[in-house]
């Protein structure tokens, strides 16, 4: 079960890793970090094309997985670990993609090393250079760790700007969001992806200027 649990976990890192590097991907992942401000209803902030290339992502990863473990175990115990396995990884992910899209700062101190949090994923979402690609993790921070994107929070919250291209998106309407990115790329217009080394000193101050830097600050608390 815990091989269930970890390999849907990884899929979903490397999936996530993969539509922050590819420009592509990036413009249908971009609606999800468009959120000017994190909360409950920012989970569901999601294009269709991610959400289905998700599913194709973990799936493989998956896929993979179990392949191996059939081979070494069989085919039964394999089909009742993969079904509570599932089980587990759904309630988990339920009620941490919530808590860590809570507009909370809450850091897990050393067990950020084991553990996605609200703080980290925070950081996932800022739009300041130094947080640029840092905290892929959806429940483990494991991977984040060992493929050094891990960015470590602490108990004393950073003011961060949240959102994407410095952009006002709070009153566009998800459908238009949906529409946004093929228009883009049927542009060939496609927007600059979030790597703090690619980034100049004019992309940096640009973003620092964004409309939603002044209204998405973490307050502390
Ligand atoms: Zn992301
Ligand atoms: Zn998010």
């Amino acid at each position: 079960m815990a091989c269930v649990v970890l390999a849907v976990d990884f899929g979903a890192y490397a999936y996530h890793w993969l539509m922050h590097r590819n420009r592509i991907l990036w413009e249908f992942h971009k609606v999800h970090h468009s959120a000017p401000t994190l909360n409950a209803a920012t989970i569901f902030r999601v294009h269709p094309v991610d959400i289905v290339l998700r599913t194709v992502a973990v799936g493989l990863v998956l896929g993979v997985v179990t392949g191996a473990l059939r081979l070494c175990f069989g085919a039964e115990p394999l089909a009742a670990n993969l079904a509570s396995g599932f089980k587990l990884y759904a309630v988990l992910m339920a009620y941490l993609a919530v808590l860590n899209h809570s507009h909370v700062w809450l850091s897990l101190g050393p067990l950020e090393y084991l553990l996605n949090s609200p703080a980290m994923h925070a950081i996932h979402h800022s739009q300041e250079p130094r947080h640029f690609d840092r905290n892929f993790a959806s429940l483990f921070s494991i991977w984040d760790v060992l493929f050094g994107s891990f960015y470590k929070t602490t108990r004393r919250p950073e003011p961060l700007a949240l959102g994407v291209d410095g952009t006002d998106w709070s009153s566009v309407f998800f459908p238009r969001l949906v529409v946004l990115p093929f228009q883009n790329l049927l542009r060939g217009k496609r927007a600059p992806i979030e790597t703090g080394a690619k980034l100049t000193a004019t992309d940096a101050t640009t973003r620092d200027r964004g409309t939603i830097h002044d209204k998405s600050t973490f307050a502390r608390n």
